[in-house]
């Protein structure tokens, strides 16, 4: 008999939440329409997650991405305006004949999913290593290279922004690994052929943040400092085809839902 208040308080609890999913009593979030817990607030779309990689079976994608390979066949990409040229084998594609391209464009906002393998046994030291990479829009590079006991320049280590910000740690996997690259991009926007907000680009190498909201300075040349060059608000993705057989199997892709004025609000109040 001890436990039939609780029981019963625990029951109108639930029927209470059942019958309203949350408070329309309580206090407007500022600059907002939605209250505290606001039961009216639009639903989060509902999608089925992918399962997890491992070093035996690719990752598979979440419901609402767009998957640009898996493991069987080339359909999505092509190679310098022509049929994509790279090797198919045991469900990865190799780098070989010169930079891949997504047929597609994508953006502004979006989470990349990468997994690739450096070759065995590795060749070659620090760029000359394992070097690939990945150009969002076609033309910023998210470094891939064996970066496994393979000292280089900084701003040229796996996950660098190449050319202007090295990864926070080197999380690097022995080549012949399977690792994974998660790449959350707010692409740049451009009024009237000048840089109106610059791109911003944060990076998990094997679950490990390596760029944390880092803002580009512009693109990615060698030996130069990038700048912006007026472009859409889509893009295609490249693969890199530096000279080294860089192996890669699961790539998947998803629009960002970037958070509207209306999201907001007043926003926190900063120094209060
Ligand atoms: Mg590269």
């Amino acid at each position: 008999m001890k436990t039939t208040l609780p029981l019963l308080l625990a029951a109108l609890s639930v029927s209470a939440f059942a019958d309203d999913l949350g408070y329309t009593d309580t206090p407007l979030i500022p600059g907002t329409k939605w209250h505290v817990h606001d039961s009216g607030r639009p639903q989060p779309v509902i999608i089925t997650p992918g399962e997890f990689p491992t070093q035996e079976k690719a990752s598979t994608a979440p419901s609402d991405a767009t998957v640009l390979f898996d493991g069987t066949d080339l359909s999505k990409w092509k190679s310098g305006g022509g049929e994509a040229k790279w090797k198919l084998e045991n469900g990865a594609m190799v780098a070989s004949g010169g930079d891949l391209q997504t047929k597609d464009e994508f953006g502004p906002d979006f989470q990349l999913h990468v997994e690739w393998t450096a070759p065995t046994p590795p060749t070659g030291k620090s760029q000359g290593r394992g070097n690939s990479g990945i150009f969002l829009f076609g033309r910023y590079e998210i470094q891939v290279l064996d970066n496994y006991e393979n000292q280089t320049y900084p701003d040229g280590q796996a996950t660098a922004i190449y050319g202007y910000m090295p990864p926070q740690v080197n999380a690097s996997r022995k080549p012949g690994e399977w690792q994974t690259y998660d790449i959350i991009c707010e692409g740049p926007r451009f009024k009237e052929g000048k840089l109106e907000k610059p791109m911003v680009v944060t990076v998990l190498h094997n679950g490990v943040v390596t760029q944390n909201h880092t803002v580009l300075i512009g693109e990615t040349p060698h030996r130069q400092v990038g700048t912006y060059h007026a472009h859409g608000e889509k893009g295609p993705i490249r693969l890199q085809d530096h000279g080294s057989p860089t192996r890669y199997r699961s790539i998947w892709i998803r629009d960002l839902k970037m958070p509207t004025a209306e999201d907001i609000g007043a926003g926190p109040q900063i120094g209060k």
